[in-house]
């Protein structure tokens, strides 16, 4: 591509940055697109964040996305925020508007429309929650919002979970979250969409899982796991083998890339042009199917 002054500059900031695969995805969004744009991985230490938002704008950047540790800590740099970033205290995607940045959350639109592409729903759904991290605090936002039946929520340190219960259920103003022990969790009666939403199984750990025990797995018709790399989880092998459905993290990755393109660039990318980006970030992970 050329590059030239009337070319836009976006990027993620992050620490580290160094294997994302953002730059595979809208890069690649731009070249097929035919849009002249470049984005770049710069990674920011958690003490320059303020420098480095302020300095984004006055570089005249289009945009950014932002990840962690940085996702809460860019906040207050912002002139604007979107309503469910702010619900959910957590932004990955800004876009430059008269002074400043607007801050969004796109990672939940992103896992919303993934899920929507396998044709999983939340709404009506019981869903069991695993983890009670960033990642879990924004689905079960998402899953609050969708209208999902009730929402079981289990993780390692359960106090964790109960802030998450608290604070998502205060956001919402109706209470369907129950905390549940690794007992109760075992003892589950229902059948379940399940979302593991912790960082158990992630590559080089990929024989570890949340819960050994094949009481959990016959009680999952539907196993998502944010984790892509490995690209099949220890978690989605026990749901595949209990005969559940299972869709990993990496459509969500993809799809949250879209929504902040969109944003960036004022445009619609079409399900075609999704399906390659896919297939990029599928090379790029080495994975053939
Ligand atoms: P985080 O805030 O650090 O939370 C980590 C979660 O994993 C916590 O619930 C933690 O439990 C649990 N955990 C970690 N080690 C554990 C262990 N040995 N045993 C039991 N539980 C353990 O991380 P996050 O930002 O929420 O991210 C979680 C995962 O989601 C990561 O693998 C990340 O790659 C993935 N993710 C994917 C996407 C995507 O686009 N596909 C987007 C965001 C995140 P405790 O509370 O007990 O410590």
């Amino acid at each position: 591509m050329q590059i030239d002054g009337k070319t836009k500059t976006c990027g993620l900031i992050g620490d580290p940055v160094a294997h994302t695969l953002s730059p595979v995805i809208h890069n690649t969004l731009a070249q097929t697109r035919g849009d002249d744009l470049v984005y770049v991985p710069l990674r920011v230490e958690a003490e320059h964040v303020q420098k480095a938002v302020e300095g984004a704008y006055a570089l005249s950047l289009t945009g950014l996305n932002v990840t962690v540790p940085h996702k809460s800590a860019v906040i207050p740099y912002l002139v604007d925020i979107d309503p469910l970033a702010e619900k959910i205290g957590a932004v990955n995607t800004l876009v430059r508007q008269e002074g400043g940045f607007k801050g969004y959350n796109t990672d939940m639109p992103g896992l919303l429309r993934a899920m929507q592409s396998e044709g999983i729903t939340v709404k009506e759904q019981s869903v069991l929650l695993l983890g009670a991290g960033g990642a879990a605090r924004a689905v079960a936002f998402l899953c609050m919002s969708e209208g999902a039946k009730e929402i079981l929520l289990y993780n390692r340190t359960m106090e964790k979970a109960e802030r998450v219960a608290k604070e998502a259920e205060a956001a919402f103003g109706r209470s369907c979250i129950r905390v549940i022990s690794k007992e109760e969790l075992l003892q589950l009666t229902g059948s379940y969409l399940a979302i593991q939403c912790t960082s158990v199984g992630l590559y080089p750990n990929v024989d570890d899982v949340i819960v050994q025990e094949d009481a959990l797995y016959e009680k999952i018709h539907t196993g998502v796991d944010l984790i892509y790399r490995p690209y099949e989880t220890m978690f989605m092998k026990k749901v595949k083998a209990h005969g559940g459905k299972t869709m990993n993290g990496l459509k969500m990755l993809l799809y949250q890339g879209i929504i902040a393109y969109e944003l960036w660039n004022k445009c619609e990318v079409s399900e075609e042009t999704a399906a390659h980006i896919l297939q990029k970030m599928k090379e790029e992970l080495g994975i053939h199917e």
